[in-house]
């Protein structure tokens, strides 16, 4: 969990040594995201070099990768061609095939990845060309440089007139609801910056979840997106305290724990970790076998 450590209130935030400005905290949304779930997974990924040995890849990476590739394709052919019969050939062109039990179990991912696609595509207007389609968008505050890049930004009209809308594409198991939407700093994150990047309003996140056909969306205000701001701020103050406090010769252990729960079973570095070792492990397909049952 993120800390607030004394420490870290007694970092300073904007002036270090001799009234120099701070370095900025370079960050996606991802790295603030991994510190939050776990600070130990955070160093194995982003500090230790060379970083520990990764599990075998995930099925469910390799679906949700696929899904967002052949989406991102959809809008780089022109628009006589966005008609749900060309995505078999872009869907098959890039798909990822690491990860999976068997033949078979991969052969029923990507039928029903297609299935969610064509009716995904199906709703879409084929004319329509958003801002984005996996763009980066970035920024900076008094503390983070921030950048992300986002599935899709969309141009539409809102009650004052032109605005940005982020959507997220998602491909787990369970739905989504407008809590997700709303609790989502890395939606939040790409709504500041493509704000300041379109320099047009951008409040409204969607999580469009492709299983279902289900969108889960909130509107953030300004005083909203303030707070995931100083939110992703505080985390990127502790990130900064903890690699201070290391490079001053504190215990790496100690400043970056391990925080073991559920997400140990699927954490790439279970192998790796004390207390990912003592949790069962997953098989990598482990995410995907559902899809093998009928409907309920
Ligand atoms: S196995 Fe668990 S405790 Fe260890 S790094 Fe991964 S998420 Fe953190």
């Amino acid at each position: 969990m993120p800390r607030t450590s004394p420490r870290s209130a007694a970092v300073p935030e904007q002036l270090g040594f001799a009234g120099m400005p701070e370095r900025l905290f370079v960050c996606t949304p991802s790295k603030l995201g991994s510190y939050a779930d776990c600070p130990r997974r955070y160093r194995y990924t982003y500090i230790d070099r060379p970083s520990p040995q990764k599990g075998p890849p995930w099925a469910h990476n390799s679906l949700g990768a696929s899904v967002h590739t052949a989406l991102k394709n959809w809008y780089a052919v022109t628009p006589d061609r966005r008609v749900p019969e060309s995505m078999p050939m872009l869907l098959k062109s890039t798909w990822v095939r690491e990860g999976y039990r068997d033949v078979d179990q991969e052969r029923i991912a990507y039928r029903k990845a297609l299935g969610w696609l064509d009716t995904y595509v199906t709703g879409l207007d084929p004319e329509d060309e958003p801002l984005g389609v996996e763009r980066v968008v970035a920024t900076k505050t008094a503390v983070l440089a921030f950048n992300g890049r986002a599935d899709r930004i969309d141009s539409r009209v809102g009650d004052d007139g032109p605005e940005a809308v982020i959507v997220d594409y998602k491909t787990g198991r369970s739905g989504l609801d407008a809590d997700d939407a709303r609790g989502s700093q890395a939606l939040a994150l790409y709504a500041y910056a493509a704000e300041r990047v379109f320099r047009r309003p951008c409040r409204r996140v969607e999580l469009h979840h492709l299983p279902t056909g289900t969108v889960a969306s909130h509107e953030h205000t300004e005083e909203s997106l303030a707070r995931q701001v100083a939110r992703a701020e505080d985390t990127a103050r502790d990130i900064m305290a903890a690699e201070k406090a290391v490079a001053a010769g504190a215990d790496p252990d100690a400043e970056f724990p391990t925080n073991p729960g559920t997400l140990c079973s699927w954490c790439d570095f279970r192998r790796s970790c004390p207390a990912g070792q003592e949790v069962a492990a997953k098989e990598p397909w482990a995410s995907v076998e559902h899809l093998e049952r009928p409907p309920a």
